[in-house]
């Protein structure tokens, strides 16, 4: 299936520092078309490895020459990914809460489960401590592993971030490797996380059913972020205080504490969990595509600003009301499409942007934003060409788009650019409302942040208590990784137009301003802008 855009074309005259013209002609129609054979039923769901993400990625690359986007991948478009999956066989494992010496089995998915996110050990026997949001921030003098023996023991980490820390900051301490780096330093072997019930976008039902579903890893050593982790798992917040019990704490304390997002005490669980494990292994290859339109000026066509969407999704799996065909149509064929339209007009357009720009479409997010690790660890252009990376993952286009809500938008440069485009079209800017929803961390962009290069990320915005805040968080409870979030569900796709308008204007912002994105002097992750020269 192809699709054929119809736009005028715009001559502007531009200088740096102003916001070019982009097509205008994003009325979320060509963006709906694309969407539609993306999350078609034919992809099955564009599982990592699948079949079906592959006949989406060659779909993909047919667009990207029909546009005119040159390859700029390894192999034409494609850039092989290599990736070991791991599964839980439920049958061969248990878990049980030992106290005394006596055992008191969970059952797997009602009360905890095991996660292949971490290489499980096979047989573990440890005493279990409860470490609050489990959280080491030196920047903040913040430490919940202070005064606690750890050694040989399994933290139990609350979900969530207190309020007097920063929320990229506290993001970022969450993810799995800066949070095994401080267990381990602690002497803690693993780790079993209680989600926060007021965060939690899926209940529990559905997390839990999708439990034996395989995780991803990249293959390779040098990407391996909790080599020696012995075990990983998920406490169900409702049979939560099974853990408690022995400690003459409960959980409802937690909770209470929680609410106001103040540090939360911590102590030992006083009761043992034993563990036994085994998983299934297999090889998997995918690929990233890659796409490239070479800007016009001499020196600085070398430098990339890259636009970036995964395109895998979770394929097929346990059924939700007879329905096991996860479509993922928002999460995230809505971005791929976003991708492929902007590209295409970008093309076409008559306004030629001095900075080359990169379309990025990776594998593997839903396992772990593995392809865009793999991609940021070994691009395709010099690393330290790229000057930005705008990721798009889940836009939300449901409601129509007044304001746009931004992570990230404090971070760097292109915050600026960004609030300079969307006045430019009359849609406000937000900032991230829900810090404690780690959005900054939980996609692609992030892989960007941790090589230094400056990163943005935004949805549609709602104010609060808004029909779209509704709408928003309706959705997230009802579809997000859900076979729901599929073709049959209502769209605002004028949203969705204004919405890539408001991209493809950044990206010739960012290709034509005469400096490149730079972080904030005060942004934490300036930091690894340090490592850019000579990666
Ligand atoms: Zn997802």
């Amino acid at each position: 299936m192809r699709k054929i855009l119809f736009f005028l074309l715009s001559v502007v005259t531009v200088t740096a520092q102003q916001v070019p013209d982009a097509p205008r002609q994003f009325d979320g129609k060509s963006w709906w078309e694309q969407v539609k054979v993306l999350a078609d039923d034919n992809m099955e769901g564009r599982e990592t490895g699948s079949p079906g993400l592959q006949r989406a990625e060659a779909y993909v690359v047919d667009q990207l020459k029909a546009s005119g986007v040159e390859p700029a991948g390894e192999n034409g478009y494609y850039q092989k990914v290599k990736l070991v999956s791991r599964a839980i066989d439920e049958k061969s494992s248990s878990m049980a809460l030992v106290k005394d010496g006596k055992a008191e089995p969970l059952i797997l998915g009602e009360d905890a489960f095991f996660s292949t996110r971490v290489d499980l050990a096979p047989s573990v026997e440890a005493p279990l401590v409860f470490v609050g949001y489990g959280l080491k921030i030196p920047e903040q003098n913040y430490d919940d592993f202070a005064g606690l023996d750890l050694k040989g023991k399994i933290a139990v980490i609350f979900s969530g971030i207190p309020s007097n820390i920063p929320g990229p900051l506290g993001s970022h301490y969450s993810t799995a490797a800066e949070r095994w780096k401080a267990l381990k330093e602690a002497g803690a072997i693993g780790a079993l996380s209680i989600p926060n019930p007021a965060s939690m976008d899926i209940p529990w039902s559905r997390i839990s059913l999708s439990r034996t579903h395989p995780s991803m890893d990249l293959v390779g050593a040098e990407f391996n972020d909790t080599a020696g982790e012995k075990i990983g798992g998920v406490i169900n917040p409702e049979h939560a205080d099974k853990f408690f019990a022995a400690s003459g704490h409960n959980f409802q304390e937690i909770l209470d504490a929680a609410k106001e997002r103040k540090q939360l005490p911590r102590f030992r669980l006083k009761i043992s969990l034993r563990a036994r494990t085994k998983t299934i292994t297999h090889d998997v290859e995918s690929a990233n595509v890659i796409g490239k339109l070479t800007g016009s000026d001499p020196k600085l066509k070398n430098e990339y600003v890259v636009l970036s969407a995964h395109i895998d999704h979770l394929g097929i799996g346990e059924p939700i009301n007879t329905d096991r065909l996860y479509n993922g149509a928002m999460d995230n064929a809505s971005g791929d499409a976003v991708l492929l339209d902007v590209a295409a007009a970008l093309k076409s357009s008559a306004e030629k942007p001095r900075r080359s720009l990169l379309f990025v479409f990776v594998t593997g997010e839903e396992k772990g934003l593995l392809g865009s690790k793999y991609f940021t660890a070994r691009p395709t252009v010099p690393r330290d060409a790229i000057v930005a990376d705008i990721n798009i993952d889940m836009f939300l286009p449901l409601y129509p788009m007044k304001a746009v809500m931004v992570y990230g938008l404090k971070e760097s440069d292109l915050g600026d650019d960004l609030r300079r485009v969307a006045d430019k079209d009359g849609i406000e800017v937000e900032d991230d409302p829900e810090p404690q929803r780690n959005s900054f961390i939980r996609s692609d962009q992030y892989n960007f942040i941790r090589h230094g290069i400056p990163a943005i990320t935004m949805k549609v915005g709602y104010k609060p208590g808004s029909a779209g805040d509704t709408t928003f968080h309706n959705w997230l409870h009802q579809r997000y990784h859900a076979p729901s979030d599929d073709l049959k569900q209502p769209v605002d796709q004028s949203a969705a137009g204004k919405y890539e308008q408001i991209i493809s204007q950044l990206m010739l912002t960012i290709a034509d301003n005469d400096k490149r994105p730079d972080w904030k002097p005060e942004s934490f992750f300036r930091r690894y802008s340090g490592q850019r020269s000579g990666e």
